[in-house]
């Protein structure tokens, strides 16, 4: 198996072109530094505003965790429902999750308004229940959805679900729609062709080794900003020491030879693709791909926490393994090329966004976790710039504030080590954690 990110492999039968890096000194209106899906987002919500607008990147656009993802747009994603409602009650999960529902909302309205061919596929949602347990959390996730008022999700016993899906070892699942899949590397090269049309300068290749008051400065150059909104990942503590409250899980994706036809009409009898993951904790999740392929994306649990990337094939051909198990009529099928990934996440799994608290014109997003939060926080910061939606989008200080409630305090890093502490953390976010007791004060002009 090659490791190498498929999505790249991708960009070659399109050919976009490289920005060129940033050589000069240059002024402008507001300049966004990263160009992952926040950033992007951001000077997407920004341009055509008649402000001077410059994005830095210090890859491609995409050239970290959004062009290495999935590309599963779903609300659903380490933040479950369920959790949720345990946090911040009913009212507040439903606030929550407007959040990745508006994300997915600007990427979908982006795709058709510009035309971005980026293999975007309607692929409902299928949360699968592996054995008695997983029946227990399909059957819990349903009403949960029910209770918070939502109506578009099925629940399907085994007989049902084997009408949809032929497999072996899930006893049930929840279905629900308005998910999609996407390839996020071409559509960020997509939208880098949009932004540089209306006018956004970018740079790649083109890293910001620090930010000193109103400028960014580059190995060759520098940006004086009135605003800077600083969406890079794998921050160092230099750009903000909240970055050590930034937390990495590490997650494998893989990718298959073109099924066959008869292959497909196994897998999907009904002729409806799905999206779909299943109920274990640290879970394996599939889709089908343009030219019929499976992208297969999992880990276990010790390969979760570590702090770097780990390219050894053993994590993933596990994964391979217990896909296979569910499929056997896939049992011959090559996985051909798999890539690691590390998310960016805070302890809690909700993002942190916060203004320099000298600089207010310097703003940060930090720890964001799935395409759709990465694609709402961009363009938040950037309503926030811009002095729209002000009042809408207050109600999300108290989730997004660095000030909020975190169970295991960031000092017991230097005794227990940063994977312990995020492996503590998430476990307690994921099944204990409530956070309705301890909302922050609002603070007027936090963001
Ligand atoms: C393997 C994997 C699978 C995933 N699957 C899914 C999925 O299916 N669905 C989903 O919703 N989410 C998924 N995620 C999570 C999702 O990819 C991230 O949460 C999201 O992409 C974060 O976007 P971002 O823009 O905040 O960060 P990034 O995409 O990491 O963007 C940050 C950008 O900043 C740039 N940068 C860093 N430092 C500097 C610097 N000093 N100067 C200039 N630029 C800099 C980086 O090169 C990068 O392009 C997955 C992640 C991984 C790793």
């Amino acid at each position: 198996m090659l490791v190498q990110n498929y999505w790249f492999t991708t960009l070659l039968e399109k050919q976009y072109a490289t920005c060129p890096p940033l050589l000069k000194n240059m002024e402008c209106d507001v300049l966004v530094i990263g160009g992952g899906m926040s950033g992007v987002a951001c000077a997407a919500a920004l341009q055509g505003k008649g402000l001077k607008v410059v994005l830095l990147e210090k890859n491609i656009l995409g050239g970290s965790s959004s062009g290495r993802s999935a590309g599963f747009l779903t609300p659903d994603s380490e933040l479950e429902l369920s959790q949720l409602v345990r946090r911040y009650g009913v009212a507040g999960a439903n606030e929550i999750w407007e959040v990745p529902v508006k994300g997915i909302d600007l990427i979908k309205n982006n795709v058709e308004k510009f035309n971005i061919d980026c293999d975007f596929r309607v692929q409902d949602s299928l949360f699968l229940g592996i054995g008695k347990s997983g029946e227990e959390d399909v059957k819990a996730e349903f009403e949960c959805r029910k209770s918070v008022g939502f109506t578009n999700q099925e629940i399907y016993n085994k007989q049902e679900l084997d009408k949809l899906v032929t497999s072996t070892g899930f006893n049930a699942a929840v279905c629900y729609n308005q998910t999609y899949g996407i390839n996020p590397l071409q559509y960020l090269q997509g939208m880098k062709n949009v932004l540089l049309e209306n006018d956004v300068k970018i740079y790649e290749n083109t890293e910001v080794k620090k930010i000193e008051n109103d400028t960014a400065y580059t190995h060759a150059g520098s940006v004086k900003a009135k605003q800077i909104v600083v969406a890079i990942d794998k921050m160092e503590n230099d750009f903000n020491p909240l970055a050590k409250d930034v937390f990495h899980a590490q997650t494998f994706l893989s990718i298959s030879e073109p099924l066959s036809d008869s292959e497909l009409k196994t897998l999907f009898p009904f002729g409806t693709e799905f999206q779909m993951w299943d109920s274990t904790l640290v879970y394996s999740y599939f889709r089908l791909l343009k030219g019929n392929r499976i992208l297969l994306g999992g880990g276990n649990a010790a390969s979760t926490f570590l702090p770097n990337a780990w390219y050894h094939e053993n994590v993933i051909k596990g994964v391979h393994k217990r896909f296979k198990s569910h499929f056997p009529f896939l049992k011959n099928l090559n996985f051909t090329q798999y890539w690691p990934g590390l998310i960016d996440t805070t302890r809690d799994l909700l993002p942190t966004i916060v203004k320099d608290p000298i600089n207010k014109n310097l703003h940060f997003i930090m720890g964001v976790v799935g395409l759709p939060w990465a694609s709402f926080c961009g363009n938040f910061v950037a309503e926030n710039i811009l002095g729209v939606a002000e009042e809408e989008n207050k109600k999300y200080y108290e989730y997004f504030t660095s000030r909020r409630y975190f169970a295991f305090p960031s000092f017991l890093q230097n005794i227990l080590g940063k994977p312990t502490l995020f492996a503590l953390n998430n476990g307690w976010a994921k099944y204990y954690q409530v956070d309705k007791n301890h909302l922050p004060a609002k603070m007027e002009n936090e963001f």
